[in-house]
């Protein structure tokens, strides 16, 4: 879709560090920093497309579009040129202190657009630099495996998105899908949205009735789109004015609002008059059926243009002369089957079947003397014979030229509404936008109160407190389960003393789901939504990484444990204090001992240089002996009863190491061969000991 694009300029060949970027996206231009690597500024807008120049070879996933641009197009001067002409303006200082290249890049943008839509009237928001900090950065191997829009498998059911979103609009769900990719990193934007849901929550009457609303309201921004760029029609017109009424009839619901976010979304979708005068025009000037196509007509309302309504009236009464003709010709020829018919080739003509032809070549003209025929041959076809008379010609052609001035006229004034509303195209946005946003803030509110989320705290420090909290995708699954258990709540708080947590457990014990659901609560709480948690403080944080499962990324040639290390040292490059990070099973692809070092390696390296917040899972039990020489690891682990021989899966995080990993209790349940069960068991024993006279149990 042409507002989201990426463009990429002046990219390092080699490097990962993208010098420059100019981000389309939901019709605004980002220009995204140099300290933002690729991954993570596409990540962050997830683009349909991409436009670099011939020059630079990227290699992308697969869903998004790459589009080569000739280096040429990449100009400054051009881009200043093209940016000046644009926003009509004649210095650039007002929008951003740009470089060269981001100039390069705007102007290779906009020649784009202009390009592929084909017209030069291109509307944009004018460009704007996105600073690091601004967000939530989170890379694409993280977002993959926190399953954030999509499953591993790649479906949306299962998603944390498919689990949480209740919007009820198009443009909701759109601005929810910017959210996931976007999540904040500003205290004072989080908290606003933050004020917005839990009014929401409070206030259930305005909630509901604006839901009530948002249901019928037409998807005022693709209207507005389509309009503007000239492939609007009839039906976008009458979506456009349906929400603007709906907008108005939702504002007095946020009449008493508090919070400030919504103050302000009141303020925006009250219209200004020259809006109020284009919804009443379009109110008496639209025909309540309208056609598909506007090229063809007939959808302005009668009583709306004089000169429109003339010659709808003339047409009308020509259709009655015509008919009264007919039936003067049936009987000046006596041919009782004689029909008046139109097509677009011959216009009026006088039509009777091949028995009648001769008898109508001979008919005789009523109103003139002598052998005068009445009728003209037009054409013969072995189904019928085609005449026509002076006077139906000259009535065809009044009828051709009143239908071609009513479409001009329709079309001019459609035109005209088209004009007016690339007048207040800010406006419009603006309310758009608003809607878009009552859509997911009254979806947090609905979601928060029938899930059972609370509102997360978040501040300046390095803290990090969840109690009791809960995974939504899993808890989701659980209550569609028939039979199956409730999800049970764990807190994790990795506070001074206990910055990163060692959790050790049984096999199908609930790490993964306790590691995820953490990062998750983060997730949410930074794009201002509501957690499922009983309470949760959080100190914000600037990257959220997860190395979760082992994925082949083969198309790229790169094998499971390449793709587990690439993961692993991008966290270790990258994550800083204000980080948190979740690793689950780091060094599981490789020999036990290779592994191991390297997890053990790791866990030093963030402990002492990252000194990020995290949770490290892992089944090498040996990791637990750092708790003695780390001074900020803690080790935890998933509390399992044995009962007759059995263990049950308690799914409760409690201080402390696993002992064992019930590895071949799980294999059991999955219905191995009981034979293979046994020798397992003794070979278990037999590598046990041995481990242990190795000391390294
Ligand atoms: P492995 O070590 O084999 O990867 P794991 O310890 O990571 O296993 P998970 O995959 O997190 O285990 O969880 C296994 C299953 O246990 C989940 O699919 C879920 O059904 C259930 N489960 C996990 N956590 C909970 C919980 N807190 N409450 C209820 N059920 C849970």
């Amino acid at each position: 879709f042409l507002l989201q694009c990426l463009l990429l300029q002046g990219i390092g060949r080699r490097s990962s560090l993208f010098k420059q970027r100019c981000i389309l996206h939901g019709g605004a231009v980002h220009l995204v920093d140099g300290g933002i690597d690729l991954g993570n500024a596409i990540g962050l807008l997830s683009p349909k497309e991409v436009i670099a120049s011939t020059e630079e070879k990227l290699s992308l996933d697969p869903s998004i579009t790459f589009t080569a641009q000739p280096n040429a197009r990449f100009n400054a001067d051009n881009g200043t040129r093209r940016i000046q002409q644009l926003f009509n303006i004649k210095g650039l200082d007002a929008f951003g202190a740009f470089e060269p290249t981001d100039l390069a890049a705007l102007g290779a943008l906009i020649d784009y657009i202009a390009l592929t839509q084909k017209t030069d009237n291109i509307t944009l928001q004018p460009p704007r630099l996105q600073q690091t900090g601004e967000t939530l950065l989170i890379d694409n191997a993280t977002r993959r495996n926190l399953e954030l829009t999509q499953t591993l498998q790649g479906s949306r059911t299962g998603s944390l998105l498919d689990t949480v979103d209740c919007t009820l609009t198009n443009g909701g769900a759109r601005l929810l899908a910017r959210h996931f990719a976007a999540p904040l990193a500003d205290l004072a934007a989080i908290n606003a949205r933050l004020d917005a849901v839990q009014w929401f929550i409070a206030e259930q009457k305005p909630r509901d009735a604006i839901r009530t609303q948002l249901k019928q309201c037409p998807d005022l921004e693709r209207a507005l789109s389509r309009l503007i760029l000239g492939r609007g029609g009839a039906r976008d017109l009458a979506a456009l004015r349906d929400a603007l009424l709906y907008a108005t009839a939702i504002r007095p619901h946020l009449e008493k609002t508090t919070a400030t976010a919504l103050q302000a979304i009141a303020r925006n979708i009250v219209l200004p008059s020259s809006l109020q005068d284009l919804v009443q025009d379009l109110q008496c000037g639209l025909k309540s059926e309208l056609p598909l196509l506007t090229r063809d007509g007939g959808f302005i309302a009668e009583g709306f243009d004089t000169t429109l309504d003339e010659l709808l009236a003339l047409r009308q009464n020509s259709k009655k002369i015509i008919a009264a003709a007919e039936a003067r010709y049936k009987h000046a020829s006596g041919i009782n089957t004689l029909k008046i018919k139109h097509n677009m080739i011959l216009g009026y003509f006088i039509e009777v079947t091949p028995t009648f032809a001769d008898k109508a070549f001979h008919t005789r003209d009523p109103d003139k003397e002598g052998d005068s025929r009445l009728f003209i041959h037009r054409q013969t076809l072995a189904t019928a014979a085609r005449f026509t008379t002076v006077e139906l010609a000259d009535l065809d052609k009044k009828i051709a030229e009143a239908d071609a001035r009513i479409l001009q006229i329709e079309l001019a004034l459609f035109e005209k509404f088209v004009e007016r509303i690339k007048q207040n195209n800010a406006a419009l946005r603006k309310i758009a936008e608003s809607l878009a946003g009552l859509d997911v803030a009254t979806s947090w509110a609905v979601l928060a109160t029938t899930e059972n989320y609370t509102r997360p705290v978040l501040d300046n420090s390095l803290g990090f407190t969840i109690e009791k909290g809960r995974h939504p995708v899993v808890e989701n699954a659980l209550k569609q389960r028939n039979g199956a258990a409730r999800f049970i709540a764990n807190d994790c708080a990795l506070d001074d003393g206990q910055r990163l947590w060692l959790l050790t457990g049984p096999n199908m014990a609930g790490k993964s789901t306790f590691l995820r659901q953490n990062a998750l609560i983060v997730f949410l709480a930074q794009i201002g939504a509501f957690v499922p948690a009983a309470r949760a403080q959080i100190g914000i944080v600037d990257r959220l990484f997860s190395r979760v499962g082992a994925a082949d990324d083969l198309a790229q040639g790169k094998s499971t444990f390449m793709v587990e290390m690439i993961e692993t040292a991008t966290i270790v490059h990258q994550a800083t204090e204000r980080s948190l990070v979740i690793l689950d099973e780091i060094g599981r692809g490789t020999a036990t001992f290779d592994g191991l070092s390297i997890a053990w390696a790791t866990l030093e390296h963030l402990h002492a240089h990252n000194k990020c917040r995290g949770i490290f899972a892992t089944h090498y039990h040996e990791l637990t002996q750092l708790e003695e020489t780390l001074d900020q690891l803690a080790c935890y682990t998933l509390n399992v009863r044995e009962w007759q021989g059995d263990i049950i899966f308690l799914h409760e995080v409690i201080k402390g190491q696993a002992e064992h990993s019930y590895g071949i209790h799980v294999a059991r349940l999955a219905g191995m061969p009981s034979s293979l069960l046994t020798r397992a068991t003794t070979l278990l024993q037999e590598l046990e000991s041995h481990a242990i006279g190795a000391n390294l149990s």
